[in-house]
């Protein structure tokens, strides 16, 4: 009878790929942990019991076929086990790099829950595909016949991305229009390299390019460019723009120099692994080097500023967030990550103003108005609001001062105001800013103009916004194939 290669989740050990010492890896912006080796990818593939029914994949937005592809690499059939992975997700190593798969499909994995260690499904997804591009077995999109519909897509993040590879495998004409230089999103500019390496991402736009799909960068729609006008170039709009108003702090001196948006400073930091020569780094004003920093949230953000500015070289770093480790909503992950690089965490505290004054020695931006403390009120989790969570409360009387040259604000994302930037006033948004457009589909009040990721969701996750993508493309492609209707606005 032939061995079974599978439900090995007895015998061996769950173990997660190495992570480099903290000593080391706080000195540079390279990924944390290391690849498996073949051998220990199949050991750990073949911890899985195969279920029946697999939590795993319902817990996956992107409803990966993932006890297929662990079988395939338990039985060394990694060519299968790719074709497997890259059919349902257009990016499996990066989302095996970054996705919380703690809250996802790890952490419904029914070997979890009884007790012996989740199966490692992202580490394993990652494997599958840097094998992949390793032996060229990833290729760009080849339609096997050319359409003539183009569509236009704004913002180059995952969403977009996702969408401009579905469209043009199917043949369309496909052009990304974006701000920045760089393709990407925030897998170029936000999320530093210590999670996900430029190389990565960029590899990835290459494809796409190499497949037609064709970016126009540094085009701000709305500034460079008009959004009526790429209504009038292209069959279809597709909107993934993100979201980037940064929510600010309040109290006196919240505007001090020195107080930067988190968006600014790890933008700037990426840049700089690219090899840029960015003028707020050099003249230090982006720069934590030397500096006590102070980071004020508790998200996946605060999580990659904390560490940035650890690897930059700051003489302190504290995280101050108001609730507690337990109600933060960033990884716990990334929380131990960053407490091993030698980040503080300040639980429940939120600053409540700042105070100015000059900086010596000269160079460390010295300036009359610049920040030089954070007044800190301590905190206290109260009762349960409507959500079930526990509201913070001050604790009076518990006020303090922190040393800060400079503090990043990490409170989350919100959207700009589209309508009025671009003059669309048909395109319909909800109370909170984000484009109405129907989950599924993305399609908008506007005809044949569509809506996908962070800019529809608020600020969510790169998995979703690649599954938003990947069904936007599929609803466009079929509207591309029905008669034109009377536009709606
Ligand atoms: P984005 O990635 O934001 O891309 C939007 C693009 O649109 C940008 O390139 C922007 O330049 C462009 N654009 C915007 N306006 C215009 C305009 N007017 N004209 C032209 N171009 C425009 N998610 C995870 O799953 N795991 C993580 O570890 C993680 N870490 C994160 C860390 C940080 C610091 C941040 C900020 C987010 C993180 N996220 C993470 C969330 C994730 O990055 C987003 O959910 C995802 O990138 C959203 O994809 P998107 O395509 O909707 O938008
Ligand atoms: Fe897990 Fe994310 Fe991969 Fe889905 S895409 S299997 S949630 S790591
Ligand atoms: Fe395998 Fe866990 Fe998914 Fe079950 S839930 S199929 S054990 S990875």
């Amino acid at each position: 009878m032939a061995k079974q290669p599978m439900l090995k989740f007895v015998s061996v050990e769950r173990e997660t790929p190495e992570k480099r010492d903290a000593d080391v890896r706080a000195h540079d912006f390279d990924e944390i942990y290391a690849e498996y080796a073949q051998a220990k990818a199949e050991e750990q593939a073949s911890r899985c019991s195969q279920c029946g029914v697999p939590y795993c994949q319902s817990h996956c937005p992107l409803h990966n076929n993932i006890p297929d592809w662990l079988n395939l690499t338990a039985t060394g059939r990694l060519e299968e086990a790719y074709a497997i992975s890259q059919a349902t997700n257009t990016f499996p190593e990066i989302c095996g790099r970054i996705c919380p798969q703690d809250r996802l499909c790890e952490g419904n994995c029914v070997i979890e829950q009884s007790g012996h260690g989740t199966v490692t499904i992202g580490a394993v997804e990652k494997y599958i595909t840097d094998t992949a591009w390793e032996k060229g077995w990833v290729k760009p999109p080849a339609p096997a016949q050319e359409r003539e519909e183009s569509v236009g897509i704004i913002g180059a993040g995952p969403g977009g991305l996702a969408a401009a590879d579905m469209l043009r495998r199917a043949g369309v004409q496909v052009t990304v229009y974006d701000r920045y230089d760089r393709a990407g999103g925030l897998l170029t500019y936000g999320i530093p390299g210590f999670k996900l390496e430029k190389d990565v991402v960029m590899r990835r736009v290459e494809q796409l390019e190499a497949g037609g799909v064709e970016f126009v960068l540094n085009c701000t729609v709305g500034d460079d460019i008009s959004f009526d006008a790429i209504r009038g170039k292209h069959d279809a709009v597709l909107i993934a723009t993100g979201v980037y108003k940064t929510r600010e702090l309040t109290g006196p001196n919240a505007e001090a120099e020195g107080i930067v948006r988190a968006i600014d400073y790890l933008t700037c930091s990426n840049k700089v692994s690219f090899g840029d020569e960015v003028e707020e780094y050099l003249n230090g004003e982006l720069n934590a080097k030397g500096k006590k920093v102070v980071v004020v949230g508790g998200g996946d953000t605060a999580m990659d500023c904390v560490r940035t500015a650890i690897r930059q070289g700051a003489e302190s770093v504290k995280c101050l967030y108001r609730r507690d480790r337990k109600n933060m909503p960033g990884s716990q992950r990334e929380v131990q990550n960053a407490e091993e690089e030698g980040v503080e965490f300040v639980w429940l505290s939120n600053p409540v103003g700042f105070t100015t004054g000059v900086i010596e020695p000269e160079g460390a931006g010295a300036g009359a108005g610049r920040v030089r403390q954070a007044l800190v009120q301590r905190m206290r989790l109260g009762q349960p609001d409507a959500t079930g969570r526990q509201s913070p409360e001050v604790i009076e009387g518990s006020d303090y001062a922190e040393e800060a040259d400079i503090v990043i604000k990490a409170l989350g994302f919100e959207p700009e105001d589209l309508p009025k930037l671009w003059n669309a006033d048909g395109l319909e948004v909800t109370r909170w800013g984000t484009i109405r457009a129907d989950f599924g589909t993305g399609r908008t009040s506007l005809d044949r103009v569509y809506a996908v990721g962070d800019i529809v969701r608020g600020a969510s996750l790169v998995v979703w916004a690649i599954r938003d993508g990947r069904d936007c493309a599929a609803a466009i492609l079929e509207d591309l194939a029905a008669p034109a209707s009377v536009a709606a606005e």
